[in-house]
């Protein structure tokens, strides 16, 4: 575990998990940290992030937590989190920003109420900050730029464009292969993309994606690397590799937790 540091020409992708739906063995849901100088945000907090987030970083360190979407499988941990700033005797400085999706404030609410019932030390929203991000609008977290598109799920998902001085990375979040998001992706140095799907693939309005599919969207937009994530446990991760590569020739890689990817300026230039 650590604190911010201060290099300003790395920007740093830890991976914290990369199953779906449930946490598998030894990986938990979605959550990815990333940092860059004296900044940490943390993309997602689905459940098994917050124990693998300790071994990397200080939770209370952090300048934000983000949500892509109200998913079990991406916040669930937010509710430990909130029991944990709550009693633990190391305080945080200040409350810990949580950015939610419109919508998400309540949602989370109504599903800590029957802890609050339940635990005298405090509310919901003591320790963490929650607000609602506007997905129009470019969201400013220390050296980073976070930028939303809607993807095509099942409940309403954006998917994250992440810029900075150093290059950028792009996660597509959940979606499915009719959201049209190499645009929105452009010339970025990294793309985290769910790869779900291992079966049938006919319905076009499905939620999810193909590892080959992941991998057309990393070569429309030009990425020079592509991470594929959110499997099932089952899942056979080295066939999802190769399925992926038929469709990108860049680097690939199965997200594991612990998994470090480097955008490094000095490299680029
Ligand atoms: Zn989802």
């Amino acid at each position: 575990m650590s604190g911010p540091v201060n290099d300003e020409s790395r920007l740093r992708l830890t991976v914290l998990g990369g199953s779906a739906p449930t946490p598998g063995p030894g990986i938990g849901c979605s959550g990815y940290l990333l940092r860059l100088g004296r900044t940490a945000v943390v993309i997602d907090f689905g459940p098994g992030i917050f124990a693998e987030l300790q071994r990397h970083f200080d939770v209370r360190s952090l300048d934000a937590i983000v949500i892509s979407h109200m998913h079990v499988d991406h916040v669930l941990d937010l509710l430990a989190l909130r029991h944990a700033l709550a009693h633990d005797p190391v305080r945080p400085l200040r409350p810990l920003p949580v950015w939610l999706p419109p919508g998400g404030a309540d949602l989370l609410r109504e599903a800590a109420a029957p802890f609050d019932r339940c635990d005298a030390v405090g509310r919901f929203d003591y320790w963490v900050r929650m607000r609602e991000y506007d997905p129009s609008a470019p969201l400013s977290l220390g050296s980073l730029t976070l930028q939303f598109a809607p993807t095509v799920h099942d409940i309403p998902c954006w998917a994250i464009r992440v810029d900075s001085v150093v290059g950028a990375i792009g996660y597509t979040a959940d979606t499915g292969p009719s959201a049209d998001l190499s645009g929105f992706f452009a010339d970025i140095d990294l793309l985290i993309a769910e790869a779900t799907l291992t079966g049938p693939t006919a319905d076009p309005s499905r939620g999810s994606l193909t590892p080959a599919e992941a991998g057309a969207l990393a070569t429309a937009c030009g990425s020079n690397s592509l991470l594929l994530t959110h499997f099932w446990p089952s899942t056979d991760r080295a066939d999802a590799l190769r399925r992926g590569a038929s469709t990108f020739k860049g680097r690939i890689e199965v997200a594991q937790p612990g998994l470090e990817v480097e955008i490094d300026s000095r490299r680029r230039a």
